[in-house]
């Protein structure tokens, strides 16, 4: 597992050894499999992406779902904060299309997922699932 690039992805990394085997058991038993582009796969499951301003004073956001308007938003500033990130981190370069696809499989998942409780495995196993998709994770396929 590259823990740089999830280190990129979430700035306050706070995840151990335990945390992550949970965050990637949950996304195996999702049972997707992945065979479109991350937008695609919204757009199919009748979301649209905009892109917008979502971050605020001292936070990032990189995307954001609306689960009842079916409306994945992108912020494309953000977005390329975390490919500095991700280059400071050592390892990864991402390009700007791997990193918005990182950001839309993120979201993809909490499509997936359909889980309105936010908590710290949720939001790794939405990392490791935009990993998988956009980059390849072999401890997943
Ligand atoms: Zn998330």
């Amino acid at each position: 597992m590259n823990y740089s690039l999830i280190k990129a992805l979430d700035p306050n990394f706070k995840y151990d050894d335990y945390m992550l085997s949970q965050a990637v058991e949950r996304v195996r038993s999702c049972g997707v499999r992945l065979e479109r582009t991350p937008r695609d796969e919204l757009e199919r499951r009748g979301f649209r992406v905009e892109f917008a301003s979502l971050s605020v004073a001292g936070q990032v956001i990189w995307g954001r779902v609306d689960l009842i308007a079916k409306i994945v938003y992108v912020d494309l500033e953000a977005v390329n904060v975390l490919i500095e990130r991700s280059n400071e981190q050592g390892g990864e370069s991402l390009d700007l299309t791997v990193a918005v696809n990182l950001v839309l499989a993120h979201e993809l998942y909490h499509v997936i997922d359909r889980c309105t409780h936010y908590d710290s495995v949720t939001e790794l196993a939405a990392i490791v699932f935009a990993l998988q998709y956009s980059k390849g994770c072999p401890e997943l396929a």
